[in-house]
């Protein structure tokens, strides 16, 4: 059995075929978590996670991407959206209805990215700012509701991990942690986080950094693409999880479309970085999804 802890079948790209490439993954014993992105994606994931028994899973929020900020033009991503992709407000109540749902196990993906981002330095502030305040409603919201939090983060993993030290990690606030404190709230036990850094691509100091504060760190098909070698041999198994972040990111003895029951891929490269067997990386990594995602 294997986990694909971060896929999309949600997305428009599937809506001929989802319950297809469903049925692939499940009877080649792939489970899986479809994510959301906004809203309606996010409907569309707890909507095919509650057709399944078991094996299909959803996340709920709202992508850095999707988020209006009134500065920034972002391309519409015809293979994601569902309807039409709009520029939400994240909508604390709406999400907390769709949680609901027993098969929602996760909040995600949220966080940050400065892929695309306003030129002048007020705007960058601004918008560095709204996406902060917007992660930092959606973990409350997680907290409330005592899920994990699936983390998208690209080109932003300092901020990403100064925010998560600084107001979620019980250890800096004991002034133990890589870095000080420099927002003064309360954090404690009760305030701790749980969670994964999806499509990991940062250095090893930052993986640290997120595997101190408890995090999991995520690998997908792009490990084909990009040497993560050195680091991903240095992770230990036990924080680790696989992913495909299918549609995107197809792992290269595949062309084309990705789908999770080629998450099988990178549980193969894993595993031959690694030097470890992949039985051994299939099991562990199915491990800690169900460990962390609580399934
Ligand atoms: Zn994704």
């Amino acid at each position: 059995m294997l986990f694909d802890t971060h896929a999309h079948v949600n997305f428009n790209t599937y809506k001929e075929d989802s319950d297809e490439v469903i049925r692939r993954a499940l009877d080649s014993g792939v489970w899986m978590i479809n994510v959301g992105s906004q809203y309606s994606t996010s409907k569309r994931a707890v909507e095919m996670a509650e057709r399944y028994k078991e094996g299909v899973y959803a996340a709920i929020g709202l992508h850095p991407l999707h988020l209006e900020t009134g500065l920034v033009k972002i391309k519409d991503d015809p293979e994601e959206i569902q309807f039409k992709t709009v520029e939400e407000e994240f909508d604390y109540e709406k999400y907390k209805e769709l949680a609901k749902s027993p098969k929602v196990v996760a909040i995600g993906e949220i966080g940050f990215d400065y892929y695309w981002k306003p030129k002048t330095k007020t705007k960058l502030g601004l918008f560095k700012e709204k996406q902060e305040a917007t992660i930092l409603r959606q973990i409350d919201l997680a907290q409330e509701l005592d899920l994990p939090v699936i983390f998208h983060c690209r080109m932003a993993h300092d901020d990403l991990i100064e925010i998560l030290n600084t107001r979620y990690n019980p250890d800096a606030q004991k002034g133990s942690g890589l870095r000080p404190p420099t927002l003064s709230v309360g954090a404690s036990e009760d305030t701790k986080l749980n969670g994964v850094i999806h499509c990991f691509t940062g250095n090893w100091e930052q993986a640290q950094k997120y595997m101190d504060m408890g995090f999991y760190l995520a690998f997908n098909g792009l490990i084909f693409k990009m040497n993560l070698d050195d680091v991903i041999k240095k992770i230990p198994l036990d924080r680790l999880l696989i992913e495909t972040d299918c549609p995107y990111l197809t792992p290269s003895p595949i062309e084309g479309r990705n789908e999770p029951a080629y998450v099988k891929y990178v549980a193969e490269k894993i595993a031959e970085i690694k030097g470890s067997s992949y039985e051994d990386v299939a099991k562990i990594t199915v491990q800690n999804a169900r460990k962390l995602f609580k399934i």
